[in-house]
């Protein structure tokens, strides 16, 4: 049992001391770069093989052919489980996962991204 006078110096060293944790969400977070975040998609990449929806434990992604030989792809944020699977079963590189993981909205339909051209990526209002 810790005896009172070194608990009593304990507690005051501890008073002075830097806290040990970080102070989120105001000093922002650096991920490792290994991180399995929000999924991005590169369209100029996809031949539309649909590896990724066939593999995707959960069913979050869907690929679908555009009029213009492209393809769009939509992630449902909500059901995603950032498992990566897809990134590794795309055999052009066409997915890839990011550090985003701040991916909390008010309204859960908001819970999509669209990508349907390299520069554009949409999700509802
Ligand atoms: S990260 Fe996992 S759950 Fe999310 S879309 Fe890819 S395979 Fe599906
Ligand atoms: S696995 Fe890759 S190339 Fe195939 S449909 Fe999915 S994103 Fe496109």
């Amino acid at each position: 049992m810790t005896r009172p006078g070194k608990m009593i110096r304990l507690v005051v060293e501890t008073f002075f001391k830097k806290p040990a944790t970080t102070l989120y969400p105001f000093k922002k977070v650096e991920m490792p770069a290994n991180f399995r975040g929000k999924i991005i998609f590169k369209p100029h990449l996809c031949i539309g093989c649909q590896m990724c929806m066939k593999d995707c434990p959960s069913g979050a992604i869907k690929i679908t052919k555009l009029p213009n030989k492209k393809f769009e792809c939509e992630i449902s944020l909500a059901k995603c489980i950032y498992c990566a699977q897809c990134v590794d079963s795309c055999p052009k590189k066409a997915l890839e996962s990011t550090k985003e993981f701040e991916l909390a909205v008010l309204d859960r339909k908001n819970l999509k991204a669209v990508f349907s051209d390299d520069t554009k990526e949409t999700s509802p209002e």
